[in-house]
């Protein structure tokens, strides 16, 4: 074992008794490099992140130059950063009325944690409704409104007053009632397992949190920044949230999260008492300058639509016996295998052949596609080969 490696198993906390321990070196564009030189394709994008590709030269030009400027120099909220009001305009500008106010966080969960907080003190109500098989995140509050009990249980009490409706069912809805502060949803669920719901529960929805005057908070962390098609995944159902959370592919590769909500809403967190909700080092300057050379990217190179082609490309190459369903849009596609640890196999395999696939939180016999909206079309093809080899294998291992 390298003394890297020993570090990495004696120091570094690990998540699972199996990390994949892979060894990086660098990556680019699609593919990320091994120590040792072995490249891989990335169909996964660290997950849902590197959507621009690794290393995008707009980017990294962005960051050096607002190192050079100035890091940290305030607590978020009082000082005028440029980075921060640029970005904060820019990704207005890609967001529908009233969505134009944003508060910066670090992180998907902290974007969770103040939607919440944020509707709570708007609406002066308490109970919140989630769904079932969602994921928002692991900080206490976020994980309060994760759909998956097997999550929870170790840690309860949790936040009390949280309700879970099965997620795509219409009739459901009527639960939620004007006790509630918010109802939050990811317009396609995620870790649950890539989950489409139906343009109509998706409007009834929105239909009965207005009716009853409860916010509804989008939870875009995963499904924003053209992943599955469009900018943001809620365009394609025709409605708009009251709040919106962003992270992951926001940042360009860089740690940064928002929630996003009207002039109104928004203008809750700011009194009774002031500084009822600050933080650090939300919105870091480096990481809005390169949130700003992405989305630059994203829009001028159009990369929603990217992610439709790929889904194409994925849906058409991708055919095996074992394969029971591909579910997802765009370029977060979910592969629905026939048995659990046949997915687990697979998912090895693929690494082996040299293609880096994901797993979900909650859905173990799904293979997750997720590739960089960028990745060229033959790099795609070559991933798409290595993966029905990759299937392939595991069949005749798993039937000698
Ligand atoms: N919401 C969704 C839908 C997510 O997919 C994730 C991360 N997988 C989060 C929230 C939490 O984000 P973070 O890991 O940045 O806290």
């Amino acid at each position: 074992m390298s003394s890297l490696q020993a570090s990495f198993r004696n120091h570094v906390a690990w998540t699972s008794d199996s990390p994949l321990g892979l060894e990086v070196e660098r990556a680019e564009g699609a593919e990320i490099v091994l120590a040792g030189g072995q490249r891989i394709i990335d169909l996964i994008s660290g997950i849902a992140v590197s959507s621009i590709g690794h290393a995008n030269a707009e980017v990294r030009r962005a960051i050096h130059e607002q190192v050079d400027r100035h890091l940290h120099v305030m607590v978020y909220g009082e000082f005028v950063i440029r980075p921060q009001a640029e970005f904060a305009e820019l990704l207005a500008s890609a967001l529908p009325e009233p969505l134009k106010v944003c508060y910066f966080t670090n992180s998907g969960t902290e974007a969770t944690e103040g939607a919440l907080k944020l509707a709570r003190k708007h609406t002066r109500r308490t109970r919140m409704v989630a769904f079932d098989g969602s994921y928002h995140g692991d900080t206490l509050g976020s994980l309060s409104v994760t759909g998956r009990e097997v999550y929870r249980k170790p840690f309860e009490p949790l936040v009390p007053g949280v309700t879970f409706l099965p997620f795509n069912d219409v009739e459901a809805l009527q639960e939620i009632d004007d006790t509630v502060a918010c109802v939050i949803a990811e317009p396609i669920q995620g870790e649950g397992g890539i989950h489409v719901p139906s343009d109509e529960w998706v409007k009834a929805l929105r239909v009965r949190c207005s009716a009853v005057g409860a916010l509804l908070i989008f939870d875009e962390i995963q499904t924003g920044f053209g992943r599955t098609g469009s900018m943001f995944a809620f365009e394609q159902f025709g409605v708009v949230p009251d709040v919106v959370t962003f992270a992951k592919a926001m940042g360009g590769g860089m740690p940064l999260g928002a929630f996003v909500s009207s002039p109104e809403v928004m203008a809750s967190l700011r009194r009774d008492p002031p500084l009822n909700h600050v933080t650090t080092f939300g919105g870091h300057p480096v990481s809005c300058a390169a949130a700003t050379a992405a989305l630059r990217v994203l829009i001028r190179d159009e990369l929603p639509k990217r992610a439709r082609l790929i889904e194409a490309t994925v849906r058409s190459r991708l055919r095996h016996e074992r394969i029971r369903e591909i579910r997802g849009r765009g370029a977060m596609l979910g592969i629905e295998l026939d048995d659990s640890g046949f997915a687990a196999d697979v998912v090895r395999r693929c690494i082996d052949n040299g293609v880096l696939v994901g797993w979900t939180l909650h859905a173990d016999s799904l293979v997750r596609v997720a590739p960089p909206l960028t990745i060229p079309e033959t790099t795609l093809n070559a991933a798409l080969d290595r993966m029905l080899s990759a299937l392939e294998a595991a069949t005749s291992h798993s039937h000698p």
